[in-house]
């Protein structure tokens, strides 16, 4: 009998743990809903492999990218630093993009060939994706490089302009080489988020220049390391709007400025590109007046594998908590809404503390409830 009571107990004790890994019980693979006229494709477009200063062959990348339910990678070595070069002789620049097209073609997951131009700062780092050769990148000047990157059709963004290796501060600032680059259309995109650092500069920067949002790994060593993938971490990725699931149209996407990044619980993204997510990732599901109560049970259906942190605009106010709002990923939640009067149906207003549209400002959102017990 005791020993059934220590069974039970034991029983009881595993499932409480299971219980509390319950916000992950969804999965690894990362999980956006598609937006109105678009599909929403997720990509880390800066990676490293052995082949530059990275410590893993592509293929982990390759596996890392299924399991993490990604849709495109970009395999980004160093143009001009290769500190494995005299283990790992490798001449040829495209090597490492050539083994991961190899390993994933059995596979959804869409390679996208790029570089990494690295340079001291000014310009600092950048990545080119979408070439059609990485070795004729190697230049003298840096100029060259990007001329090279758009002989080739390239996109080309602007890796980590915070990092302290280059910017004791930690302040992404734009020089005359920039402006020079982009005026000259040889400069499209900038890492507002890299690795573990987001930069309100560097979105400041992306607004005022038109370049597009990016946020990205940067990996070096291992994603579940570097993220904690089986505590419910997850890298950065940039998540691209595209009119279809292929690489053209990621292209597209990315030199139209669509893009959302998600990096820990944060959303950063332009105003236009948010609204898309919040709209199709925020549902009402259902709206009741239980009992004789004219307190609304509005169900809110979360899509996105993101929390969101929504604070009450209106005048209206909820009876079961205060004016801030956490809405679980991929699970409904109730907000219960003291309306007064019993109302057909009303709006509900939102600042979304965790969708930034620009430096200190929030995207604002609007749900409009009507009945559905009537
Ligand atoms: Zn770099
Ligand atoms: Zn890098």
């Amino acid at each position: 009998m005791k020993k059934l009571t220590l069974t039970l107990l034991l029983l009881f004790v595993t499932l409480l743990g299971f219980g509390q890994n319950h916000n992950h019980a969804f999965g690894r693979k990362i999980n956006f809903p598609n937006v109105e006229g678009y599909v929403t494709l997720k990509a880390d477009l800066h990676i490293h492999t052995v082949f530059s200063d990275g410590s893993v062959w592509p293929d982990i990348r390759v596996q890392e990218a299924i399991r993490d339910g990604l849709d495109v990678i970009s395999l980004t070595e160093h143009l001009e630093y290769q500190p494995h070069s005299a283990d790992i002789p490798h001449p040829n620049r495209n090597r490492s993009y050539e083994l991961a097209v190899r390993l994933a073609r059995n596979s959804n997951l869409m390679i996208v060939r790029g570089s990494e131009i690295t340079r001291s700062m000014p310009p600092g780092h950048s990545n080119a994706i979408f070439i059609e050769d990485a070795n004729p990148m190697l230049k003298e000047e840096a100029m060259e490089a990007f001329q090279e990157a758009k002989n080739q059709n390239a996109f080309v963004f602007w890796n980590h302009p915070t990092w302290t290796g280059q910017e004791k501060d930690g302040i992404a600032k734009l020089y005359d080489l920039h402006r020079d680059l982009i005026s000259k259309g040889l400069l499209h995109g900038i890492e507002v988020v890299n690795m573990d650092t987001y930069s309100e500069e560097a979105l400041k920067i992306a607004l005022d220049n038109n370049l597009t949002i990016m946020g990205t790994s940067d990996v070096h060593g291992l994603i579940d390391w570097d993220y904690e993938t089986q505590h419910g971490g997850h890298r950065p990725i940039t998540l691209v709007f595209s009119k279809e699931r292929s690489i053209e149209s990621l292209q597209e996407g990315l030199t139209a400025g669509r893009t959302v990044v998600w990096y820990n619980n944060l959303l950063v993204g332009k105003e236009e590109n948010m609204n898309l997510l919040l709209d199709a990732s925020l549902k009402v599901e259902k709206v009741e007046y239980p009992g004789n109560t004219s307190i609304a049970h509005v169900t809110i259906k979360n899509l996105s594998d993101t929390e969101f942190e929504l604070r009450n605009l209106t005048d209206f106010s909820f009876y079961d908590m205060a004016d801030l709002v956490k809405i679980k990923p991929q699970s409904e939640t109730v907000i219960k809404v003291k309306t007064k009067d019993i109302l057909s149906d009303f709006d509900l207003e939102f600042e979304v503390m965790n969708a930034v549209i620009a430096p200190k400002a929030h995207a604002k959102l609007t749900l409009h409830v009507a009945r559905t017990d009537n």
